[in-house]
């Protein structure tokens, strides 16, 4: 691990280039003293402000109260792409869900990229939000698996045109020689500015009369009739409280904390392309990703820089040198970027669940809990806080198709748990390659 340092963090955003580009600086108050609401929201990232909105709009009152400042987490750290789907694999859970349950997360993985749709549609939010993804494939074995799954797309009645495209038409999008082919989502999956996004909803919820606390860490959830989320200087008592804390929640309730590893991915982003740079990478203007467990993702910010990501690791350490190590990795891909700078790099955590599929649940009958994406969280995290705000509200059929899942502690406890898994993503990766 000679490569690897532990991350250095601050309550105030990372420098990365979201930060240094975000619409607003939020500023609200820390909490203080006494507050009464109906439901209580612990963690300010796109679960927790996006419960905090469905549930305003519904008429709840709410406070949402966050460590550090809006989106300072995983969802104003990451790559942007907007993508569908919840979880990997959900035939596994068959037996548990049924095929119906099957289909109803499947329905749900498509319908989390129309909320981002229509929220930034109606309420005006300003976030670089443009429709248009690829996936590439690195072995023939990937654009098997891209028809396959195009396929059974189809069959469940994606609403989307899917192309499959050969090593020379994806240049069209993805200019780069590394590339067997890809998949083409034109108009369902795309990018965003997640910071943007994530504190322009926050804004909203606010403006529905949603409380909103930063720089205060809740320190202890008090369970019983009327649970209270404690801080160091405030107290929140309220009918419910969901946890939003995901892959930075630590031990504050430990039955969740060995469900979750925190797995770190780290990106850069480049000066602003010229015309002709662009040409050379990316002429769609999509975003994308490749099959592997470590995985590159890369897409053009509005202001034309290449930010790309990857170094998915689960030690939950940062490279030492994190920009030279993943700017190696984007001229593998684009070597035509070889003399461009690069402006920004940063790394962020996010939740990784044993059985890959997000982890809804129950901690008492008025505690709740949302985490571990595992991979991507920005669109599916807009469904998962919805269905949470529906649940509340009395209508839990679709919540309930999440929490019957079970979900196991990873291994090896405290000490090995991430050791272990560092080795089996070892292991994933040798995979990989073959
Ligand atoms: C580098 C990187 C790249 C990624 N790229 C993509 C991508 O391109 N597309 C995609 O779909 N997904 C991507 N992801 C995953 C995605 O960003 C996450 O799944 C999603 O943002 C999770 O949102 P969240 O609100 O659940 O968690 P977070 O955004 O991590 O928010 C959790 C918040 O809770 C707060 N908190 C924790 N504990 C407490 C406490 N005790 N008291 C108060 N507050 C607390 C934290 O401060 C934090 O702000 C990426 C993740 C990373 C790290």
């Amino acid at each position: 691990m000679l490569w690897l340092k532990p991350t250095q963090e601050t309550t105030e955003h990372t420098g990365s280039y979201y930060a240094a580009t975000a619409n607003w600086q939020t500023d609200y108050p820390p909490l203080k003293g006494e507050v009464q609401v109906d439901v209580a929201i612990v963690g300010g990232g796109f679960t927790g402000v996006n419960t905090a909105l469905e549930l305003s709009e519904r008429g709840y009152k709410v406070a949402l109260i966050e460590a550090n400042r809006i989106s300072w987490g995983a969802s104003g750290r990451n790559g942007g792409q907007v993508i569908g789907g919840i979880g990997h694999n959900h035939q596994q859970f068959e037996k548990t869900i049924g095929k119906d349950g099957v289909k109803r997360i499947y329905d749900m993985g498509v319908e989390c990229c129309e909320i981002i749709r229509e929220r930034v549609a109606k309420y005006d939010i300003q976030c670089d939000l443009k429709w248009g993804y690829g996936d590439v494939a690195i072995k023939a074995r990937h654009m098997r698996e891209f028809a396959e799954f195009k396929e059974w797309q189809e069959k469940n009645g994606y609403p989307h045109d899917l192309e499959i495209l050969d090593k020379q038409a994806i240049k069209h999008y993805v200019n780069s020689d590394n590339y067997m082919g890809g998949m083409i989502n034109e108009n369902g999956y795309g990018h965003v500015h997640s910071l943007n996004l994530c504190i322009g909803e926050a804004r909203v919820a606010e403006s529905l009369g949603a409380q909103i606390f930063e720089q205060s860490r809740v320190t202890k959830i008090v369970h019983g009739a009327l649970p209270e989320v404690h801080t160091e200087q405030g107290v929140v008592k309220a009918k419910y409280v969901v946890t939003c804390g995901n892959a930075y929640m630590g031990d504050l309730e430990p039955k969740l904390a060995c469900r979750v590893l925190p797995s770190t991915s780290c990106v850069i982003a480049t000066e602003p392309l010229s015309a002709a740079q662009i040409q050379q990478t990316l002429p769609a203007d999509i975003a994308v990703c490749d099959p592997r467990t470590a995985l590159d993702y890369f897409r053009l910010t509005a202001d034309k820089r290449m930010l790309f990501g990857g170094l998915s690791n689960y030690t939950g350490l940062d490279p030492k040198d994190l920009v030279g190590t993943l700017r190696k990795k984007m001229l593998q891909v684009f070597p035509e970027l070889a003399n461009v700078r690069i402006d920004y790099g940063w790394s962020g955590q996010m939740g990784i669940g044993i059985n890959r599929l997000a982890q809804l649940g129950r901690l008492s009958d008025n505690v709740f809990y949302i985490q571990a994406y595992s991979g991507h969280g920005v669109a599916p995290s807009h469904m998962t806080a919805r269905i949470t705000a529906e649940m509340i509200a009395g209508h839990a059929e679709r919540f309930d198709t999440f929490a019957k899942v079970k979900h196991m502690s990873w291994p090896g406890g405290k000490l090995l748990r991430r050791p272990a898994m560092a080795l089996g993503m070892m292991y994933y990766k040798i995979l990989d390659e073959l």
